[in-house]
């Protein structure tokens, strides 16, 4: 059996976070009004904010201040973003894990976890069930172990992208996975992948400490605080951080994840492309504790604060939080939500609409189908997009942040959003999404102002609707 590789750390691996600077800056008094005004003005101006003035933010405990980050936040949203929320799938490969991270269902020390491994056949099932569905981008998911090595990611990835037929196919493969050394995410960058996700979980010593034992692989902290660094050294330059909210302080997480993200950008002169900001969520023999739990109120703060600080950096808010939380938050600079998301092993074909406990990591809040979830976006004016384009044109990594302007998106990422919302609504929409869909394209083009743009989307629209074309971009 093949034993997973001895860590081996990046050329620049530093533990950047400190965790006696951050706690100190926490201690600080609430700024004044204007500073705050001027950090949100900064914010605007898309200059990324340095940790100092994110703390800043962070201790604003005024209610007309707080509305007014908000305010800032859901500007910011509108004129990097637009309106558009791309949506994806996870697709869980396989739960043997050596790790026994203390909030997860899929730790080695739960017995009652049923472990199984999706055989290339069984993923292949899965795909078809989720491209039916009309979903285009996924991302695979493994605990880690042995058996999840890079070449088995790799295959993993392969066999993805290969299961398609007619209309049917995923578009592009993202990765939640355990950290790597160097040549294995050589390897699996190879296959093709999108982002490579790794969550920190908590950024604080102590806590990850608590929550990993020393014995196991994940108890390495700068192992894993610099598993991104050595993927970005290997060439996979679009990865995504992430912190698990309800471990330690949600203020302290928040200045780590900029952080973070901050020397990615000095170090690799590219930042994050996503950041996700999952809350703890009730699992199969995982006790809680309700000290550090994030309520709504700050779960709200601290989004719209990651989306001032970080203004080029998606972000991700996934089916761990219910209908409602994801609604409201969608307007505060939320770019990324998974819809219609199964995370049993084999949930795609096998589970119906129950949620299986001995077969999940934790639960879901959001189980409705991405039919449902398209369709009350449509109906509040946003654009569902399943774009791959920049990916696929290699517009990623730095050639992401130098687009992410507002020309950009007119030119791009609107029309290339209308292309794959009509793809979806000619080929999976029920009739209801289909109608509503059809009034926002209608609107979406009546607002173009370029009008060559505007009739050559037309005439693309056109040929997706006579099933003429798919995959059309620019
Ligand atoms: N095993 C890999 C790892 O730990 O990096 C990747 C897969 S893990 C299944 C994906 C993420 O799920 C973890 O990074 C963690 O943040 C999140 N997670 C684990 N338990 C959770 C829980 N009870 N509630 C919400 N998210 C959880
Ligand atoms: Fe394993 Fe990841 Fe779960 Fe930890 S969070 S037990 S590493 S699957």
């Amino acid at each position: 059996m093949p034993s997973i590789p001895a860590p081996i750390l990046s050329k620049t691996a530093i533990d950047f976070i400190d965790d006696d600077h951050l706690e100190g800056l926490l201690k600080g008094s609430a700024p004044q009004a204007a500073r705050i005004r001027e950090i949100i003005a900064k914010s605007l101006a898309k200059e990324p904010l340095s940790v100092e003035e994110t703390c800043d933010l962070l201790l604003v405990e005024d209610p007309e201040l707080v509305e007014e980050i908000f305010n800032g936040a859901r500007q910011l949203k509108e004129t990097v973003y637009g309106n558009r929320i791309v949506l994806f799938a996870p697709l869980y490969i396989g739960n043997r894990c050596v790790n026994n991270c203390s909030y997860c269902a899929f730790r080695s020390s739960n017995k009652d976890a049923i472990r199984r491994t999706l055989t290339p056949d069984e993923i292949g099932q899965q795909v078809e069930a989720m491209e039916k569905k009309g979903h285009k981008r996924l991302i695979l998911v493994f605990g880690e172990h042995s058996d999840y090595d890079a070449k088995f990611i790799a295959e993993s990835v392969r066999k993805v992208y290969e299961t398609r037929s007619g209309h049917d196919e995923i578009r592009r493969v993202n990765i939640n996975a355990a950290p790597l050394n160097h040549d294995d995410y050589v390897t699996v960058k190879e296959s093709g992948i999108g982002t490579y996700q790794i969550f920190q979980e908590t950024y604080h010593h102590e806590t990850y400490a608590q929550c990993h034992p020393a014995n196991t692989r994940k108890g390495n902290y700068l192992y894993r605080l610099d598993g991104l660094s050595r993927a970005m050294e290997a060439g996979c330059d679009d990865v995504g951080i992430g912190a698990l909210f309800g471990l330690y302080d949600w203020r302290f997480e928040t200045l780590a994840l900029v952080q973070h993200a901050l020397h990615l950008q000095q170090v690799y002169g590219v930042g994050p492309h996503t950041i996700s900001f999952p809350r703890i969520q009730a699992a199969q023999g995982v006790k809680i504790d309700n000290k550090y739990m994030v309520n709504d109120d700050q779960f709200k703060r601290l989004v719209a604060i990651l989306r001032l600080a970080v203004p080029y950096t998606g972000m991700i808010l996934t089916a761990r939080e219910n209908p409602e939380v994801r609604r409201e938050l969608l307007s505060f600079g939320v770019s990324q939500i998974d819809a219609g998301s199964r995370i049993e092993l084999g949930g795609y074909t096998e589970v119906g609409d129950a949620q299986v406990m001995e077969r999940e990591q934790f639960q879901l809040g959001d189980m409705r189908s991405l039919d449902e979830v398209m369709r009350e976006l449509i109906e509040d004016g946003y654009l569902p997009s399943f774009c791959t384009a920049c990916y696929r044109s290699g517009r990623t990594g730095e050639h992401f942040m130098e687009f992410a302007i507002p020309g950009f998106i007119k030119r791009f990422c609107t029309p290339n959003g209308l292309s794959t919302l009509m793809e979806y609504l000619m080929d999976y929409a029920s009739p209801a999404t289909r109608a509503a869909g059809e009034l926002l394209i209608q609107k979406e083009v009546e607002q173009l102002t370029d009008e060559k743009l505007k009739s050559q989307l037309v005439e693309r629209l056109d040929l997706i609707k006579n099933s003429k074309a798919r995959d059309l971009y620019f």
